[in-house]
């Protein structure tokens, strides 16, 4: 499948790695819109937030408890960071496998435009 997370997953596309397990990936942006913001990612194909089941939900609350660890490592837990899941066309889904954007380090504005 040609899926450009996947293959950083893989390994044949190098991404700036910062945490690993068997189940997720987390990398920087390479385009950030702040001075913290990486992706997580499910190493398995989960194409957007339309296809978490109960079969797959389990890796999507394992994401979670990850960005609460790397938060913590990365000292914006307590200044507060944005956790974001664009979701298809109108959500501004670029890339088709499910990722969480996480945005630290500056004043965030809202709304999305
Ligand atoms: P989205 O628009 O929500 O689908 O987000 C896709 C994100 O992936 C964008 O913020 C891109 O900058 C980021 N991105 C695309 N390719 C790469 C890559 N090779 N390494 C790291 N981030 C990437
Ligand atoms: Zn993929």
């Amino acid at each position: 499948m040609d899926c450009i997370f996947c293959k950083i997953v893989k390994g044949d596309i190098p991404s700036n790695k910062i945490y690993e397990d068997d189940k997720v990936l987390a990398f920087h942006d390479i385009s950030p819109e702040a001075p913290i913001h990486f992706l997580v990612i499910p190493k398995e194909h989960i194409k957007s937030a339309n296809d978490i089941n109960e079969n797959n939900s389990h890796i999507i609350s394992h994401i979670f408890l990850v960005i609460n660890k790397l938060v913590r490592e990365l000292n914006i837990a307590e200044t507060g960071y944005r956790i974001v899941n664009n979701c298809g066309k109108d959500g501004g889904q670029t890339v088709d496998h499910i990722h969480f954007h996480v945005l630290g380090q500056r004043d965030l504005k809202w709304s999305p435009g």
